[in-house]
């Protein structure tokens, strides 16, 4: 029999969601995420998509090694248990790979030693990464285990790109430079605008903008990335649901100093309670857009700050990138919110750039072109699938390294 599916696991610091896949022809077998480990009220969600049925438990999952448990006995009540032949390989989220890992890997003890010594850099988020590979390791020790990095997409960055112009030993002792992150989704939409414009992604020169609850811009330059918006860490760049983007880093100093805040307090500060929540009390574009219609002031300069921030960098990109085939709008508000796509490339007809005002209305779920035909610049709308992508780099390298037959 041919193992032909992978589950792909993306383990959070008390979450894991999961998606099974049969790489055939990449449907979704099942998917479904644990929530609240380690609390009392935990819960798991599960849905099979070959029955259609979505089954819901309460109750307490102590950790990561028993949400995984979990997991593996919902699965296997629909006949998909991590224990089946089929199961080709396990594909894992990792957030921080560092500049070591340009490419998914599949995990062994020195790639774990390696995901561990980047802790310091994603310290949130890799030691959960960790957990889930550990787990999964543990439960079918026998099948490969595919690490695939959010920051690999972004190691073909130039230096002048990914350097800040801080003090070169200070920089390199601690690692300090720009990495990236949500790399895949950057790979799968650059690629899949390609597609859709029916030429092969070498040719093709893209701006993404992957706006969802974070948010991200990268250039990428026939199919490499060039540049990216976020940075040492996810803060850096565009405006987002609960985070700053770019800040004077002074503004750092003169809330410690004068505002006598701790570094912790900052970081709660520039990570959780800025952004579009920050400036209005909401971070979720639905309800921004309901209250800048009833005349809400507040919500009206919160949207103008988030697209004044996202027209200078495509401004940006542009410039780095020299010409522009197309600009690709995802995730949750790329992809829904056409007054944001309308007002971020609103003026900038001389670059080229334009939406129809009919196309950009009009819903629809695969990719879509939302630029007025002829245009120079082609604007589209591309949704991205993280899991999918996650889980073609773990079949792909897995195949390439083991005869599955
Ligand atoms: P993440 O994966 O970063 O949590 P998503 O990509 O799922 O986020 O995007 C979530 C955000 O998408 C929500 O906070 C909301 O602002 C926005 N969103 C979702 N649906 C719509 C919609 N129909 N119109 C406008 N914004 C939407």
């Amino acid at each position: 029999m041919t193992a032909t599916r992978v589950l792909v696991l993306n383990s959070g610091s008390s979450s894991l969601k999961y998606q099974l896949l049969d790489m055939r022809d990449s449907s979704r077998l099942a998917t479904g995420i644990v929530e609240r480990i380690g609390e009392r009220t935990s819960r798991l969600k599960h849905t099979a998509l070959t029955t259609g049925e979505t089954r819901e438990t309460a109750g307490p999952v102590a950790d990561h090694a028993a949400a995984l448990k979990a997991v593996a006995e919902e699965l296997g009540r629909d006949g998909l248990g991590m224990d089946s032949p089929e199961l080709a390989a396990i594909g894992h989220r990792v957030v921080h790979g560092g500049s070591s890992f340009t490419e998914p890997e599949i995990v062994d003890d020195a790639v774990l030693a390696e995901i561990e010594r980047l802790v310091p850099l994603a310290p949130l988020h890799n030691p959960a990464n960790l957990t889930g590979i550990r787990t999964a390791r543990s439960l079918r020790p026998d099948l490969p285990q595919v690490a695939v990095f959010d920051t690999a997409f972004h190691t073909t960055m130039p230096e002048s790109a990914a350097r800040y112009a801080i003090d070169v030993s200070t920089a390199d002792e601690y690692r300090i430079r720009r990495y990236g992150f949500h790399g895949t989704s950057h790979a799968y939409v650059s690629r899949e605008t390609a597609k859709l414009l029916g030429r092969a992604p070498e040719d093709v020169n893209v701006i993404v903008l992957h706006l969802g609850n974070g948010a991200s811009a990268s250039a990428v330059r026939g199919g490499r990335c060039v540049d990216t918006s976020m940075g040492l860490t996810p803060l850096e760049g565009l405006v987002m649901g609960t985070r700053s983007g770019d800040v004077d880093p002074a503004v750092i100093f003169h809330l410690t100093r004068v505002g006598g805040m701790s570094t912790d307090e900052i970081d709660t500060l520039l990570n959780k309670k800025s952004g579009l929540i920050g400036l209005c009390g909401d971070n979720d574009m639905r309800e921004i857009r309901s209250r800048v219609d009833e005349g809400d002031e507040q919500a009206r300069l919160a949207f103008d700050i988030y697209i004044h921030r996202l027209k200078k960098y495509i401004g940006a990109y542009y410039a780095v990138l020299g010409r522009v085939d197309a600009i690709a709008f995802t995730a949750g508000v790329g992809e829904n919110a056409a007054a944001v796509r309308e007002a971020a490339v609103a003026g900038l007809e001389g670059l080229g750039l334009a939406v129809d005002a009919g196309l950009n209305a009009a819903r629809g779920d695969g990719a879509r072109i939302v630029s007025p035909e002829g245009a120079r610049v082609t604007v589209a709308v591309v949704p991205t699938d993280e899991e999918l992508e996650i889980a073609t780099q773990t079949y792909a390298l897995v195949g390439a390294s083991h005869d599955l037959t």
